[in-house]
């Protein structure tokens, strides 16, 4: 039900437990986050019921990457379980991600995708967007699609296309913040019907479900727009539209109530 994101110089779980508190408020029934590890890939904790349980299990083990997403869930597919909680891994550990919102055709999606060999450990309807996105990213890498795209060597330019290609095959709702194994600088956002800001600070940026957590991080704000792809590193954001267009975004000033 919220989803918060850091790619920065700090210790990424630092604001994504800060920001997940913030978010509370929406209602959870379990939270978690990955970050990206130096030398480890990707690192996931999660945990049932409240958030301090996720930060106790995160001082048992920390996590000490600069990059990374968080969640709490507000269970619609699934019961509220460790398994089921967020964020899921999609392919071989290829990438991982979180979601808000609802995937109406996630059967017939899951269906296929059993088929062509992805193993499920959840029951829920966002597993099926992770195992998409890899599948996606599999097909374009073998077959070098995105070579004759303008940008072609944009090393990021390959992941776009992969959550393009996914997000069109579904229905419903989405808010979607996607790292991965293989691409540590980068964090991919977009949403359809769910909500997705992201916050601009200096050398470092912030992905949330709405302004709250960013409060005593920055006030500049960008507000995604249905359909759009997001590529927010450390340094820059750039925003592309559903035809894959870069997008023009005004950066606005966060107002915070006190
Ligand atoms: N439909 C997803 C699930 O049940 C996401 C729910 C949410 O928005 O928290 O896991």
């Amino acid at each position: 039900c919220g989803i918060v994101g850091y790619i920065g110089p700090n210790r990424a779980t630092d604001f994504l437990l800060e920001g997940l508190r913030r978010l509370e408020y929406r209602g959870y029934d379990s939270a978690g986050v990955v970050t990206f590890e130096e030398g480890g890939g990707l690192a996931v904790t999660k945990t049932t019921g409240r958030i301090e349980k996720l930060a106790s299990a995160l001082q048992a083990t920390p996590h000490d990457g600069t990059l990374g997403i968080g969640h709490t869930r507000w269970a619609t597919h699934g019961p509220a379980n460790d398994a089921n909680a967020h964020p899921h891994l999609g392919g071989d550990r290829v990438l991982a991600l979180v979601h808000n919102g609802v995937i109406e055709n996630y059967q017939v999606l899951r269906q296929k995708l059993t088929e062509r060999g992805y193993v499920f450990k959840s029951d829920t309807d966002t597993e099926a967007v992770a195992h998409l996105i890899s599948f996606e990213l599999d097909q374009l890498l073998a077959g070098g699609i995105i070579d004759g795209l303008p940008d072609g060597d944009d090393p990021h330019r390959v992941l776009v296309e992969a959550l393009r290609v996914a997000t069109s095959q579904l229905r419903g709702t989405y808010g979607l913040a996607v790292v991965f194994r293989d691409y540590p600088n980068v964090i991919l956002a977009s949403r359809l019907g769910s909500p997705l800001v992201i916050g601009v600070g200096d050398g470092e940026h912030f992905i949330a479900s709405d302004g709250s957590p960013l409060a005593g991080h920055t006030d500049r704000i960008v507000y995604l727009a249905d359909h759009e792809i997001a590529v927010v590193s450390a340094g820059a954001i750039r925003v592309l539209g559903r035809d894959s267009a870069l997008v023009t975004h005004s950066v606005e000033q966060l107002e915070i109530d006190a």
